[in-house]
């Protein structure tokens, strides 16, 4: 059984003056049967991971850099990532691969990173607006995931998060039936590539525009196993009804 999980994504929001918001989550979920993720900005996750302390959410980085050290200014490792206290990366969203002009192979040195210092990687992929009209989704899928995904992907070092650029803070989402035939889709190939026994565990997250109040419905859908979240995860009033429509999906 694949476990739930609801991920959020802080993106370059939030400030020290910001953690309180776990704190409501914290006690609203104290026993969480779905996996509670935060991905904050990199200056929050050492903060963030000590005062949630015992509790049971798990604490995440956005982005990393292929090497684990050296002359790359700016920059920060997988390895730092995890020596303040994430368990989780993001790589490959696609707000990185625009913004940064990333390529499938950069996510994929990414991922690798992530996975040699034991953590997991949530890879990121989806079409933009123009291929989706251009009936081109399943193939940018497929390149996606065959060029950013490494070998050697378990159910513990992988979470795939489907995200429709277009529907990335625009409040719009695909209708229930296309959700339901990309996750089908992607749950497909990975059982191809990885073998059924993978392809079966890894999670698969639906991202773009989830709210309050579109929350269970898609997590009604086939193969979506939670959500990335990124706008409604940074205040607790918002984040929580959805991670509680998660937990009562199952
Ligand atoms: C995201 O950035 O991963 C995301 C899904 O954003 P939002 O929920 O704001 O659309």
């Amino acid at each position: 059984m694949r476990k739930k999980m609801a991920a959020g994504n802080w993106k370059m929001n939030g400030t020290a003056g910001d953690l309180g918001e776990i704190d409501a989550l914290m006690s609203s979920h104290s026993d969480p049967s779905v996996d509670i993720l935060i991905c904050p900005p990199a200056t929050l996750i050492s903060p963030m991971k000590t005062r949630i302390g015992d509790g049971a959410i798990h604490v995440g980085g956005q982005d990393c850099h292929i090497e684990q050290s050296g002359a790359h200014t700016g920059d920060i490792s997988a390895g730092m990532l995890a020596d303040a206290g994430a368990s989780h990366v993001i790589v490959g969203h696609s707000e990185c691969r625009a913004d940064h002009g990333e390529s499938n192979d950069d996510v994929r040195a990414k991922a690798r990173a992530v996975w040699d210092q034991g953590l997991t990687a949530i890879i990121c992929v989806g079409e933009t607006l123009e291929q989706r009209e251009a009936s081109n989704t399943l193939d940018i899928i497929i390149g996606q995931l065959a060029g950013s995904i490494p070998d050697n992907a378990t159910g513990h070092n992988l979470v795939v998060a489907y995200e429709p650029v277009w529907a990335i803070g625009t409040g719009k989402i695909p209708t229930l039936d296309q959700i339901g035939e990309v996750h089908d889709f992607i749950r497909a190939r990975l059982e191809r590539r990885f073998g059924s026994g993978v392809g079966r565990s890894v999670r698969l997250l639906y991202g773009g525009s989830v709210k309050p109040s579109n929350a269970a419905e898609i997590f009604d859908v086939s193969n979506v196993d939670g959500a990335l979240v990124g706008g409604a995860s940074l205040k607790s009033s918002d984040f929580s009804p959805i991670i509680a429509a998660l937990e009562a999906s199952l």
